[in-house]
């Protein structure tokens, strides 16, 4: 059994859905692979628009008729019956009608709206495979044991879930599921979702559960790349990269994987493979625990938006479990720092922006002075090669002489090199790096 997960723009139009549902169909050899889908492209960000109107002093409705034009018309160019979503459309309506100020877009709401996006590609999509001969049935991950944690926006995969994946999807039935990415539920039935970029994660998680011989993600590049190639134009394939390089990628900002995909794959082993919906016969990236002798480096990474927290004092040396008490400061406001560095006198973490960090802040400040740098980004060269480069930092340094480093720090698995630059400088600071180190 195969897992098979198709990313927004590889479903964006009835085109795209012809040509993955070929792709599909070049696999159902020995049985059925289980396709996850994401929403249409541009449907998240709407549906979130669609959610935040009110607050914006919008009016909500344009965007409600934008994201049923965008659906009809997707269903009208693969001949397909208008009604198919319309319930889930008119439940869409139901929901953002609730929402008359800021007050009420709390997070559990927010998912339930995000969650209509893949509710209504998993249905097209089945329909239009159906209509092409393949048995296939959508189905909503949450009525497929997807149940999950109640931290919406961000929920995780409770343990209990594999065992009722592997009961509704393990077995090789007549019909092909096409599955919702992205979306769950908790224990009390309500939706939550994965975080953006959350259906990579599905399919990992289904491929474990089910105990997949291989997982599939059918993104809009030839794989992993040796940078982000809307950054870096003549960024090259990787063509085998280890779960731990491809966990870190994820981690430091390679949007072509969700952070968490690699791990439920690690769990069991599973090969993943990145592949180009937009160029099928390309070999993509694969992804395996072991790599062989490959001492190189694999990829530049980027993470825009952080900001960097400069906790000083200068009696921290002296002061018994002073970081200690930073960090539980920071777990108390639920914040996970990205990166950290320490120095007798200062310790500098860095986190993503958009996090809310004015109480913690004011608790920090009753220990040490705090100061924070906002419109930062984290520049990271990955790959298990680094160990044996001795002139790893003199290189970068050198080829970064006219950025200024904020911050640098190095992963203890020593896959991970990475700093913290001014956000203006990252786009550069990639491109310098990739010529340093990639010759172009
Ligand atoms: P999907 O909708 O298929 O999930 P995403 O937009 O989430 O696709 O991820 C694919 C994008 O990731 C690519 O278009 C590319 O711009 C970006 N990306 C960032 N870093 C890398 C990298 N190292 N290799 C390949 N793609 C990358
Ligand atoms: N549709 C969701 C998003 O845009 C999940 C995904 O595409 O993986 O974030
Ligand atoms: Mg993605």
């Amino acid at each position: 059994m195969i897992v098979m997960k198709f990313g927004g723009t590889s479903i964006g139009s009835a085109e795209q859905i012809r040509k993955a549902t070929a792709i599909v169909r070049s696999r159902m050899g020995k049985g059925n692979p289980i396709v996850v889908v994401s929403a249409l492209s541009g449907v998240t960000d709407a549906l979130i628009a669609l959610a935040n109107g009110p607050q914006a002093g919008r009016h909500a409705e344009g965007k409600l008729d934008w994201i049923r034009e965008r659906h009809y018309k997707v269903i009208s160019d693969l001949g397909l019956k208008k009604g198919l979503i319309d319930k889930e459309l008119s439940q869409l309506d139901k929901s953002a009608s609730r929402i008359n100020g800021p007050g009420d877009i709390t997070p559990k709401v927010l998912d339930t709206i995000m969650s209509f996006g893949e509710r209504m590609s998993s249905r097209i999509i089945a329909a239009h495979m159906a209509e092409s001969g393949i048995p296939a049935a959508a189905c909503d991950a949450y009525d497929a044991g997807m149940l999950t944690n109640s931290d919406f926006g961000n929920a995780d995969i409770l343990p209990g879930a594999y065992r009722l994946i592997r009961a509704a999807l393990g077995k090789d039935g007549p019909d092909l599921h096409v599955v919702t990415g992205f979306i769950g539920k908790n224990g009390r039935g309500e939706i939550t979702t994965l975080g953006r970029g959350g259906s990579d994660y599905t399919a990992s998680i289904i491929g474990a559960a089910v105990g997949a011989e291989r997982i599939e993600i059918w993104t809009d590049v030839d794989g992993i790349m040796t940078a982000d190639p809307r950054i870096v134009k003549s960024a090259r394939n990787v063509r085998l990269v280890s779960y731990a390089e491809a966990s870190e990628l994820a981690f430091i900002g390679a949007k072509v994987l969700h952070p968490k995909t690699i791990l439920p794959a690690i769990s069991k082993n599973i090969p993943v493979r990145i592949l180009n919906t937009f160029n099928p016969s390309h070999r993509g990236t694969t992804i395996v625990r072991c790599i062989g002798n490959r001492k190189r480096i694999a990829s530049i990474a980027c993470k825009r938006r952080i900001s960097v927290i400069n906790i000083h004092t200068p009696k921290m040396f002296l002061m018994h479990g002073f970081l200690r008490r930073v960090f539980e400061t920071f777990d108390m406001f639920g914040l996970s720092v990205d990166m950290v560095s320490t120095s007798e006198v200062n310790v500098s973490v860095t986190l993503d922006q958009r996090h809310d960090t004015r109480g913690l802040v004011k608790e920090l400040e009753k220990i040490a002075e705090v100061e924070i740098k906002s419109n930062m980004a984290m520049v990271s060269v990955v790959g298990n090669g680094l160990a044996y480069r001795t002139d790893l930092l003199s290189r970068i340094f050198s080829t970064l002489s006219s950025v200024a480093v904020e911050m640098t720090s190095s992963s203890t698995s020593e896959i991970n090199q990475s700093l913290v630059v001014k956000d203006g400088d990252a786009d550069d600071a990639v491109r310098h790096l990739h010529k340093a180190f990639f010759g172009s």
